[in-house]
């Protein structure tokens, strides 16, 4: 069984910290894109079984119900395991009763919605449009609907946020009972508008403090923290993203998709005319050994569980020289699963740079 990513690279609005693959919606376009995304999936889907699937953005909520009516028609011919677990990204500003109703008509089962803030003043500076009474009714909505698995993104360390900032939002959010969020620190990237006002991040110990208020307010509230950065209820872990985690396989459609399939990492080009010409594909990484274990080593270890080393060794002959960093408290060690400990997940690229250096082949 393997995964799928479908890109929808569509926004009402541009925000103005955003990195991702995107653009304004423009409704031919749209018309324009799924038919191409269409021919895309039919030009490279093998009909394998597909155990998640997941439309993420972008926005695809931004679309109008006849463009959702099209995608669906897509996503209806792909061959879905009967326990799939099937996600669509969603901004609240644009989801409506009639599209959720939609999305639970053609087997979406798992929402996840971008608040990012509560904060008006932030949410200014962001370019986003949430609202807090919006965010309950659309929550209830999908509840009614049927929804029982709902994700939201928090967004942190923004210019001039406090920790009590911090703290109003997370208790906003904990309120909507959801069984998963996301948390992200803001990250300037070239390029962005912030980056170009030359915002700066904020100061570094105040990211610190803020991620462990996080760690300790989710786990008070009675999430579990089962990646760097997410949190769930028992059992509602994001399967999708687990996937990429676990380095496991999965198929990626759209401008600017990835894929990993036998061997190869693929990036589609984020050229919307290419795109619309047939010219999907930017660039082809076929993955030699080496490349394999890092990706195993690094993906892995952004999990509390770790990386199983009995499979790293049976899957390419390798070990790790690691004593050294659990000495230091760096990593842990229990019944051949190495991991780094909650607290250290902070400085975890550090670990994984040192850690990689005790790769040994055999
Ligand atoms: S809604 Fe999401 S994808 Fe669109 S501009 Fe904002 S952050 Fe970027």
């Amino acid at each position: 069984m393997r995964s799928c990513y479908i890109h929808i690279p569509f926004c009402e609005k541009i925000c103005s910290y955003c990195d991702f693959c995107k653009m304004f919606y423009n409704e031919k376009l749209v018309d324009k894109y799924l038919d191409k995304l269409d021919e895309e999936i039919g030009s490279i889907y093998k009909g394998d079984e597909l155990h998640t699937l997941y439309i993420g953005g972008g926005t695809p909520s931004s679309l109008n119900l006849n463009q959702l009516e099209r995608l669906f028609s897509i996503t209806d011919k792909l061959n879905k395991n009967s326990n799939i677990e099937f996600t669509i990204e969603c901004n609240f500003s644009n989801t409506t009763k009639e599209k959720l109703e939609l999305f639970k008509k053609h087997g979406v089962n798992r929402i996840s919605f971008g608040l990012e803030t509560t904060s008006s003043k932030q949410l200014l500076f962001l370019e986003r449009d949430e609202d807090q009474e919006r965010t309950r009714e659309i929550i209830n909505e999908a509840r009614n609907i049927g929804f029982n698995n709902i994700n939201v993104d928090l967004m942190y360390a923004l210019p001039n946020e406090t920790i009590t900032d911090l703290k109003n939002d997370l208790e906003f959010i904990n309120s909507l009972n959801v069984e998963h969020v996301s948390c992200y620190s803001l990250i300037i990237e070239e390029h962005t508008k912030l980056s170009i006002n030359d915002t700066k991040n904020i100061d570094s110990e105040l990211d610190y403090d803020m991620y462990l208020e996080i760690c300790k307010f989710m786990k008070n509230s009675g999430f579990n923290h089962y990646e760097i950065s997410n949190y769930s209820k028992e059992g509602f872990e994001s399967k999708h993203n687990l996937v990429y985690w676990n380095n496991e396989e999965y198929y990626g459609f759209g401008l600017g998709a990835s894929s990993y399939l036998d061997n190869k990492r693929c990036t589609n080009t984020r050229s919307i005319s290419n795109y619309l010409k047939g010219s999907y594909l930017l660039e082809e990484e076929i993955l030699e050994k080496d490349d394999l274990v890092y990706y195993e080593i690094m993906l892995n270890l952004r999990k509390k569980d770790g990386i199983d080393l009995g499979k790293l060794y049976s899957l390419y002959n390798v070990r790790i020289k690691y004593e050294e960093l659990v000495k230091l408290g760096l990593l842990e060690c229990n019944e051949n699963k190495l991991y780094i400990p909650e607290d250290k997940w902070y400085i975890s690229n550090d670990i994984i740079i040192r850690l990689l250096e005790g790769v040994r082949y055999e």
